[in-house]
């Protein structure tokens, strides 16, 4: 019995025989034949290399890839520095009796 992996990536591969038939063989990566034997004629059957990768590029798509690229070399500036810390100033007490107190 021969199992396969679930986490094992299972594309579509697809032959072509020199008679023409197409057939789609899903399998494993580890387990991918260059060769099957052609269910419509028996022929040998050569792997057709793969469609995916060559789809044209969709608007938004090249549209983020525009902008990350972009912001390569034109980043994104701020105007000004943001206030480090408390903008706050410290409560100062007007009380003569506090001025004996120790300070921090
Ligand atoms: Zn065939």
């Amino acid at each position: 019995m021969h199992q396969v992996k679930r986490s094992e990536a299972m594309p579509f591969y697809e032959f072509a025989c020199p008679d023409g038939h197409r057939n789609e063989r899903l399998m494993s990566m580890s387990a991918a034949e260059r060769e099957i034997d052609c269910p419509d004629c028996g022929s040998r059957a050569q792997r057709v290399v793969s469609v995916i990768g060559s789809l044209p590029s969709q608007p938004g798509i090249s549209a983020a890839m525009d902008n990350a690229a972009r912001s390569a070399h034109e980043p994104a500036v701020v105007n000004s520095i943001p206030r480090a810390g408390n903008a706050r100033p410290t409560p100062v007490s007007r009380n003569p009796l506090h001025s004996h107190l120790p300070k921090p």
